[in-house]
């Protein structure tokens, strides 16, 4: 019998149509003798729809996206809760807000079906940036230093959240939404004048802010995949032509430069991959994850977060750190549902 491997996919999301690409490109790598794969699309209001069982490759997006009310298309989550033949793995492949955040996670746990990557614990404090730093920070992992705030205490007092962040950083600061991706509502600020202007921009994405040391540095990037004892990929450094790696230079311009295997000292690689397990361990991550490092001139290397839904297109930086390291795109999908099955037997 083949085993049912549901992919969730789309969402209410801003990275609704990567989330598409990333979906085509998995069911083009999934081996069909081995599983049948049921899509499970998430329209951009949120609805949930269900195709027929995939028998070969999407060979485009447009397959994988059920806009009518055609009658393979229940059209709300109740719907696929009482799909008669549920699942029995599901890899998620959603990005940001009620994808990344364990809210999924927490619903098939719920249904009591393995999935793929993190769990809600991991999930969740990943998501939010505030609480990753300070699990970081409780690691003894070397970070920026920050300082944070919610909008009604902005609201209340503004002067003084100003004073507090140009005594605790220096300009240039980075602005940032706490819950956020894919440098959504991010800005740098150089004067206490686009300082409020980066915070009222971010604010419109999130509650939360965090405003951050701003670093000089290379950007380098290592893939995690496991359980409870993790491996590390190579490093691969990030090359943004843009001022700093914005949603255009993830997603648009196309001229980020990718160099894998960065070039870094052993020394650098070494330690980068022991604060990532460190960073593995405290947020109790299962499945994968990208940690996103800096490394100063002085070859120091300072953590600036993990992501426990990394980008997974073939030319996503995650999927090209394995590939270097020996692990191919199919080899990488079927070792994250081979990892879903072990901890949810675990848990049994
Ligand atoms: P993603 O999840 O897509 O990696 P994100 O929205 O979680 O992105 P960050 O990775 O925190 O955001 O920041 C986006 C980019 O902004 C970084 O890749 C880097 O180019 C720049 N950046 C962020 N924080 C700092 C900082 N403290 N100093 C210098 N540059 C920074
Ligand atoms: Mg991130
Ligand atoms: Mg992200
Ligand atoms: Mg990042």
């Amino acid at each position: 019998m083949k085993k049912k491997l549901g992919l969730v996919y789309g969402g209410k999301s801003a990275e609704h149509e990567v989330s598409l690409s990333t979906a085509r490109a998995v069911t083009q790598a999934v081996n069909f003798d081995a599983y049948e794969v049921m899509p499970i699309y998430i329209t951009p209001i949120g609805e949930w729809r269900t195709g027929s069982p995939l028998t070969s490759p999407a060979a485009t997006i447009e397959e994988l996206r059920f806009e009518g009310n055609g009658t393979d298309a229940p059209d709300s989550i109740a719907q696929f809760l009482q799909l008669e033949s549920k699942p029995d793995v599901i890899v998620p492949l959603l990005h940001g807000t009620n994808g990344e955040d364990g809210t999924v996670q927490g619903l098939f746990e719920v249904m009591n079906i393995p999935y793929a990557g993190n769990g809600v614990l991991a999930s969740s404090a990943g998501m939010d940036k505030v609480v990753m730093k300070q699990l970081f920070a409780q690691a003894g992992l070397a970070q920026v230093p920050y300082v944070h705030f919610v909008r009604s205490e902005w609201e209340m007092d503004n002067e003084r959240l100003l004073d507090e962040a140009e005594t605790v950083l220096e300009y240039p600061v980075f602005v940032k939404p706490a819950n956020l991706g894919s440098s959504v509502g991010i800005s740098k600020a150089d004067t206490r004048d686009t300082l409020e202007q980066a915070i009222t921009f971010a604010l419109k994405f999130d509650r939360k802010i965090i405003i951050e040391q701003g670093v000089t540095a290379r950007e380098v990037e290592m893939g995690v995949l496991g359980n409870d004892t993790p491996a590390c990929s190579v490093p691969g450094e990030i090359k943004p032509v843009a001022a700093f790696y914005d949603y255009e230079a993830k997603y648009q311009d196309g001229n980020t430069e990718l160099v894998i295997p960065a070039e870094v000292p052993e020394e650098v690689s070494d330690l980068m991959k022991n604060m990532a397990c460190r960073a593995y361990k405290v947020l109790d991550c299962a499945g994968l994850v990208r940690a996103d490092f800096f490394v100063t001139d002085a070859n120091e290397v300072l953590i600036n977060e993990v992501n426990t839904l990394p980008g997974f297109t073939p030319t996503s930086m995650f999927p090209l750190l394995w590939q270097h390291t020996g692990v191919s795109y199919p080899e990488l999908i079927d070792r994250l549902i081979e990892l879903a099955v072990a901890r949810h037997t675990e848990k049994q």
